[in-house]
C-alpha cells in the first residue's frame, strides 16, 4: 500500500509568520473563502480582529503622498 500524501498542508500563520500544519494548528479561521491556520488562539484572535492588517502585509502598500 502506497501512502501518498499529496500535500502536507502547511500554512503560514499570517499573524506571527510561523509555519503550521493542518494537524498542528491550534486554531482555524475562515476569511474571504480561505482557511487560515494559527499556532495559537491569540493569533487567531488577532487575525479575526483585523484580517486585512495581516493579509495586506504581503504586499507593501505604503503610499506616501507628498
Ligand atoms: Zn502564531
Amino acid at each position: 500500500m502506497v501512502k501518498h500524501t499529496e500535500d502536507k498542508g502547511t500554512f503560514k500563520d499570517p499573524v506571527c509568520g510561523m509555519e503550521v500544519s493542518q494537524i498542528s494548528a491550534i486554531a482555524e479561521s475562515q476569511y474571504q473563502g480561505r482557511s487560515f491556520y494559527f499556532c495559537a488562539g491569540v493569533c487567531k484572535e488577532a487575525f479575526d480582529t483585523d484580517p486585512e492588517k495581516y493579509l495586506s502585509k504581503k504586499r507593501p502598500q505604503r503610499k506616501k503622498m507628498p
